[in-house]
């Protein structure tokens, strides 16, 4: 198989295949293939082969979603980076993957020179200063698309770095491809959807999109970027039918516009767990919500729910996509009923064959069932997951475990209490003790209410011990609840202790 937009522009040359948001210009797959193949001989001149990684650090723009296909054209690997990292996290990025040539843009080409260290970098933008050349200043070479085979390195990706340094995701274009159409099964496919990429091109969350685009004919609307109230606006301008969002996202969306044109037929929501007071809001605007549980190492999604059954269930990231395998796991590695909460773990053709460069990784990484996703959760009866938190995020209070999700749950289920975050605070006698930040909806809500209807609910060693009011949860820039802040608000309280954080 060659790229997937080489037989895209042959199946269908005239139909728009890009959008961008900004500016409403528009490119037909017959010239978003020709501005490919221009910028694949460049990158031709400029050195590249088949097998080399070519690292990215530009902006979300359309030269950004012309690099992904130009560099599979090529035969070669992707290497997104991200724009937010420093100098020196990029530099070991840079090193860790095994670049051959780094393209950045205008924004980025002072810190790209600076972390590439002897790795070539070639700026997609005309430089006003640095010693970095130009994309352009190389002369075309004719291109003749490559050829790919499923086991093929598509892409590497780093993770978002939650629980230590980025890891490097080895995807295959089995990987990528096995993903997109499991996602159609799951979502459906018209010949008419044009998805809104409002995420960062970096992590799969935006960088599916781009691949699924030529697989299924669809358009992509690309917004630069993300500002709650325009990305709300595209979805009616563009006739958007799909969006991929974190929770965050979409809450703002909705704070901003109140609810969504009803030209939306799926809203992938990911990255983080949804609250249940956002999934309501999308039943009662009819925003069609698809909760999903993914990860880099899976190319995107392992389940993600239909709207009926995220109302209807609340809390559930739906069931697996097709031909995705979940187990879920005690410590001891062996597999548990349903019903029962322990480690996730995924196999299928989605997971990834490992970490770059890092056997070591790779290994503990996978066991028997497959990959350790390092994620806890449960399936019900009807073979619906659930995620709650993460394996690190586990209390071991006097030799039990807690798991903070299930915590949360008990919190949630009370009236007068809108969210909840539960972490474990150090204790001298129990090693660590189960400690809550609540944001009550409920402005009379005291400890001793929170914790008489949770002994109602969990057992006695799961209880908050000690109990934090606050208007918000601390949240991190992806979305997730800042843990951290959390156990910082919290330490500061005693045990038994309630105090406004
Ligand atoms: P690192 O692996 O470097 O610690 P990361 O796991 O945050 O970073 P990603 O691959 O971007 O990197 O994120 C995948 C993780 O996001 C999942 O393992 C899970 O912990 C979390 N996640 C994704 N979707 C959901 C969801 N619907 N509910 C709860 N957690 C989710
Ligand atoms: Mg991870």
């Amino acid at each position: 198989m060659k790229d997937w937009l080489t037989h895209r522009a042959r199946t269908s040359p005239g139909k728009v295949g890009l959008v961008a948001a900004e500016t409403g210009e528009e490119w037909s797959y017959a010239a978003l293939d020709e501005a490919v193949d221009e910028l694949a001989g460049r990158l031709v001149g400029l050195g590249v082969r088949a097998g080399d990684h070519v690292g990215t650090l530009v902006g979300t723009r359309p030269v950004a979603v012309e690099l992904v296909h130009a560099v599979m054209r090529l035969g070669a690997v992707l290497v997104p980076l991200n724009r937010r990292l420093t100098v020196q996290e990029l530099g070991e990025q840079v090193r860790v993957s095994g670049l051959t040539v780094l393209v950045c843009d205008g924004e980025t080409e002072d810190r790209a020179d600076e972390a590439a260290g002897a790795v070539p970098v070639a700026s997609v933008d005309d430089p006003e200063r640095t010693a970095v050349a130009r994309l352009e200043d190389w002369s075309p070479k004719a291109v003749s698309p490559a050829d790919w085979e499923h086991d093929d390195t598509l892409a590497l990706l780093f993770t978002s770095g939650t629980t230590g340094t980025p890891k490097a995701v080895t995807l295959t274009m089995g990987n990528v491809f096995s993903s997109a159409v499991a996602s159609a099964f799951r979502l459906g496919v018209t010949p008419g959807d044009r998805w809104l990429v409002a995420l960062s091109l970096y992590h799969m969350g935006g960088l599916a999109p781009l691949y699924r685009s030529t697989l299924y004919g669809s358009v992509v609307v690309l917004r630069g970027e993300f500002e709650p109230g325009a990305a709300a606006d595209d979805i009616g301008t563009y006739d958007v039918t799909g969006v991929s969002l974190v929770p965050t996202m979409l809450t703002r969306m909705l704070d901003s516009r109140g609810t969504l044109a009803a030209s939306l037929r799926f809203v992938l929501l990911g990255g983080a767990p949804a609250t249940e007071e956002l999934v309501r809001r999308c039943r009662d605007y009819s925003v069609p919500v698809h909760p999903t549980y993914g990860m880099t190492e899976t190319a995107s999604q392992i389940a993600t729910a239909l709207p009926e059954e995220a109302f209807e269930h609340p809390g559930t990231v739906g069931r697996p996509l097709l031909w995705t395998e979940l187990t879920v796991v005690d410590d001891a590695g062996d597999p548990l009923p349903a019903g029962e909460s322990g480690e996730l773990v995924v196999s299928g053709p989605t997971v990834t064959p490992g970490y770059y460069g890092d056997q070591a990784a790779t290994e503990a990484a996978f066991g028997p069932h497959g990959l350790r996703t390092g994620d806890v959760g449960h399936v019900d009866e009807a073979g619906r997951v659930y995620v709650s938190n993460r394996l690190d995020d586990r209390i071991v209070t006097g030799g039990e475990n807690v798991d903070p999700g299930e915590v949360v749950g008990a919190l949630r289920a009370h009236p007068g209490v809108a969210d909840a975050a539960v972490v474990g605070l150090p204790d001298e006698t129990w090693g660590e003790r189960v400690a809550a930040l609540v944001v009550p909806s409920d402005p009379e809500l005291t400890a001793e209410d929170v914790t008489a209807h949770c002994r109602e609910r969990i057992a006695g060693y799961k209880l908050p011990r000690t109990v934090g009011f606050a208007d918000e949860l601390p949240r991190t820039a992806s979305g997730t609840v800042s843990r951290e802040a959390v156990r910082e608000a919290l330490l500061s309280l005693g045990e038994g202790e309630e105090a406004e954080a």
